[in-house]
């Protein structure tokens, strides 16, 4: 018996994954429906990666600034507008929104501007119409929200990620909760941009997962940018005229005028009709799926950040790309999350990719550490009390390079290039060989014995 269907691939979700795999199944020659219910460009584009770096790239310059003296530039006062800034970085979010919009459309992709929801195997419904659309094959890429669970009392007096591009002032004095990514790169923006900055963490250091000394030199600089609290979490919140008090595990209360909580994000299933179909989340939310992101169900595959595998962006792009080649290109293939290079923007940023010293002793036990500590050129007339942090880890039985980690200026764009050398194999025979670039701060990584 043949069974029509009202399109070849139906895509929940317009975020990074899923315009990656409507676009390249639709050049397979696939037809292709995807339905966004907010803004085409998903978390990314819309309320992550792209106005947090805009607003990282405005933190920056008050340092710029005030270095610039020791090179003989003569600055003045320079002054912050807040609504600038947010009326520049939201015209440049719709900028890209429209690209992406224009991209689909170029691909002969059908948008639905509607939420939809699983109803069977080869049914989704969409929201207001009701209407029901028949797909070979359905792709969940939906994402991930701030969760920041368990909530305490009084957290509807705070905001998470999303609220902070939606403040219409800057905050005076500002509370943020966590110690990943999000609490370490938003600190540090609203520290640069002047606001009095708390940042509060229940473990005794910041970035879990990361290498130790990394984690301890970005303490050590955060300390000096900002008022860093350890090993606490936050009781309670309390309305106090226009300000919010925060009682701490400590007892001690702050008084601030906005409190940041990122605690984390879950992946967004709730209501998506997956009990429908039978497909059972893990504990966290996220949607187990096999190497080709398929689910239980045959027809149902899901990349991105709702598979809880590597929340990053472009991991959710190559795990869109890696289906849409397999499912519609006749070119299987699937991503190796085992290798993947990845940035914080704090200041100072970070740069890693490969193992942490911990991991890469359990892993491989003998291992070489290179390390350089120094201070950047740049310090030398700016005056300013910084270091740079690099190490490379080698294991020893192969001479192969296993983890580099970076802290200091341009650490994103360092790692990215390390990056191709450590998925290619590269060995510290190969770094050694590899001529400087100099004066740069990444000739370290080739300069190290
Ligand atoms: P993370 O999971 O990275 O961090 C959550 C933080 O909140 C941890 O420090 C955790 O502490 C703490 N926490 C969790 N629960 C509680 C609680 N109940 N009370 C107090 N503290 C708590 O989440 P994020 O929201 O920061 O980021 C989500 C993901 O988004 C990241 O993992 C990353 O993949 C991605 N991302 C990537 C960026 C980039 O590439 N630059 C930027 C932003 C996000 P503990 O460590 O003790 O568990």
């Amino acid at each position: 018996m043949s069974v029509t269907f009202d399109t070849d691939l139906f895509v929940i979700g317009g975020g990074s994954g899923g315009v990656r795999a409507a676009r390249i199944a639709a050049g397979h020659g696939a037809r292709v429906m995807l339905a966004e219910e907010y803004r085409l460009g998903g978390t990314c584009v819309i309320r992550g990666c792209v106005p947090k770096k805009l607003m990282v790239y405005a933190s920056r310059f008050t340092e710029e600034f005030e270095d610039a003296a020791g090179f003989g530039w003569e600055i003045g006062h320079p002054t912050f507008d807040w609504a600038r800034l947010k009326q520049r970085r939201d015209a440049e979010v719709a900028r890209l929104e429209g690209i992406y919009t224009r991209n689909l459309a170029g691909s002969g992709v059908e948008v639905v501007a509607e939420r939809a929801t699983i109803e069977d195997p080869h049914t989704v419904r969409l929201g207001s119409s009701g209407r029901l659309i028949r797909a070979e094959k359905i792709l969940i890429a939906v994402g991930a929200s701030p969760s920041n669970e368990p909530a305490i009392p009084g957290s509807e007096f705070s905001i998470d990620s999303n609220g902070v591009f939606e403040l219409e002032s800057q905050p005076e004095r500002i509370l943020v909760v966590g110690g990943g990514y999000i609490a370490v790169e938003f600190a540090g923006v609203f520290a640069g941009l002047g606001s009095r900055t708390t940042l509060l963490h229940r473990g005794d250091r910041l970035l879990r997962g990361f290498d130790d000394e990394i984690r301890d030199a970005l303490g050590e600089a955060y300390a000096k940018r900002m008022d860093l609290r350890l090993n606490r979490t936050v009781e309670r919140l309390d309305r106090d005229g226009d300000a919010i008090r925060a009682t701490l595990s400590d007892g001690e209360t702050l008084s601030v005028d906005c409190v940041l909580g990122a605690t984390g994000r879950r992946p967004n299933v709730a209501g998506l009709g997956l009990e429908k179909v039978g497909i059972t989340t893990k504990p966290n939310g996220a949607i187990p799926v096999d190497a080709f992101s398929k689910t239980s169900v045959p027809s149902i595959y899901a990349v991105g950040d709702v598979t809880g595998r590597a929340s990053l962006t472009p991991v959710a792009i190559r795990e869109g790309h890696a289906f849409a080649d397999t499912v519609f290109g006749g070119k299987p293939w699937c991503v190796d999350h085992r290798l993947i290079p990845t940035a914080v923007f704090s200041t100072p940023e970070i740069g890693v990719v490969g193992h942490n010293e911990d991991v890469a002793r359990q892993c491989f036990g003998d291992i070489d550490v290179y390390r350089s500590s120094f201070r950047p050129m740049k310090a030398t007339l700016s005056g300013r009390d910084e270091r740079m942090l690099m190490k490379v880890l080698v294991d020893k039985a192969s001479d192969r390079v296993v983890g580099v980690h970076v802290l200091g200026h341009d650490a994103g764009e360092i790692i990215q290039a390390v990056g191709i050398a450590v998925t290619m194999g590269a060995t510290k025979a190969d770094f050694d060989r590899t001529i400087a670039v100099h004066p740069t701060a990444g000739e370290e990584l080739v300069t190290m014995r």
